[in-house]
């Protein structure tokens, strides 16, 4: 695969993925380009800069020189880079767009003038917004809710057009929602782990009846290392397989892990356009390029509560950190 470039590769997801290509013998380099926001964290990468493959550059994906600079050195691109908490994009939508939108064609646009052999482009389940029954399919109409999965499907269309009009060989890949060590505590799962750890009460979003597919985020990095080496361009490819849960059946769970009981939970109105199902039909991966799943959900979460449980010098700043309540008294998202 020779040398790739990682964009947000400090984040959640981007951080598993650079520890997973490292691991790689045919890759020979890997380059993080992360403007280190309030979601990004350099100890996320920790142990990946025991290699020497490992470069590390702090910078933004809107800096059309930089990624220039960057794209010119690489052969492939994996493109994590974004804003990508719902609650926040509500009332702040503006940083949403140039991120998300704005930030992903500039990326393109150096692929085009300098030339690559695979963009991965990193998105989401929720630009097929709600479904009341069946799973989507990578043909299914975008039907996002909230400016976050606007953004995202925006940023998808923006991608696939300069596969379509200027043959730059980019994939789409849309998986559900990700779960494992070093999330920001601002999504559902470590909020409620750290709140929980902390003895504190958790706000659960209505009758606690949405439901959302769990997906390990070592499975996801697997269906997009696929992605990566095999991915035919031009083409999406839904990463699912993880495990359908309503908000109230996954609080049981987090309970139980975290020895704490209903007591603990505050029932709250739900939050505007707070999708009911993300649903997703990830047949195409797995017989085209024959990703599978393996975490199990509840040694993935039993695991993923005591990566915090055994790292509160990692969390606990960042509940102190303004950036982590969320803006103007909403509630946290899954
Ligand atoms: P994250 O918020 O943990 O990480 C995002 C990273 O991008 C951070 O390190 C941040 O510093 C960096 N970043 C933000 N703006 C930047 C900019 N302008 N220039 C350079 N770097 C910038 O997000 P995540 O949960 O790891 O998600 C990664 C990607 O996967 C996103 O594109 C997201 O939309 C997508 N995704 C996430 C999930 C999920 O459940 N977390 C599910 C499906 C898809």
């Amino acid at each position: 695969m020779g040398k790739v470039l990682v964009t947000g590769g400090a984040g959640f997801i981007g951080s598993h993925f650079v520890k997973r290509l490292l691991q790689a013998d045919d890759v020979a380099e890997v380059t993080v380009l992360d403007a280190l926001t309030y979601a990004g964290h350099i100890e996320n990468l920790g142990e990946a800069f025991l290699s020497p493959k490992l470069t590390f550059v702090k910078g933004n994906i809107l800096d059309i020189e930089l990624v220039d600079e960057l794209v010119r050195r690489h052969t492939a691109i994996v493109h994590f880079a974004a804003e990508s908490h719902v609650d926040r994009s509500l009332f702040e939508a503006g940083n949403f767009l140039t991120t998300n939108v704005l930030g992903t064609h500039t990326l393109l646009d150096a692929a085009r003038r300098l030339g690559v052999q695979k963009v991965v482009h990193v998105s989401t389940d929720e630009v097929y917004g709600s479904l009341l029954s069946g799973w989507a399919k990578e043909s299914d109409p975008l039907r996002p809710s909230v400016p976050y999965a606007a953004s995202k499907a925006s940023s998808d269309l923006v991608a696939l057009s300069y596969f379509q009009t200027h043959g730059v060989p980019v994939c789409v890949t849309r998986s559900s929602n990700n779960y494992g060590p070093q999330q920001y505590p601002e999504k559902i799962i470590p909020l409620f782990v750290t709140r929980l750890l902390k003895g504190e009460a958790v706000t659960l979003h209505g009758h606690g009846e949405h439901v959302r597919n769990w997906l390990h985020v070592e499975d996801n990095c697997q269906g997009i290392e696929l992605v990566l080496r095999a991915g035919t361009p031009g083409e999406i490819y839904n990463i699912g397989g993880g495990t359908d849960l309503t908000s109230q059946q996954l609080t049981e769970i987090l309970l139980r892990i975290c020895g704490a009981g209903w007591d603990s939970v505050q029932y709250v109105p739900d939050r505007q356009a707070n999708d009911l199902r993300y649903a997703m039909d990830w047949s195409k991966i797995a017989t085209s390029l024959g990703y599978k799943p393996v975490r199990a959900l509840e040694d993935g979460l039993a695991e993923t509560a005591q990566w915090y449980r055994a790292n509160p010098g990692r969390w606990a700043p960042l509940l102190r950190n303004p950036h982590t309540s969320t803006p103007r008294g909403s509630i946290p998202a899954m």
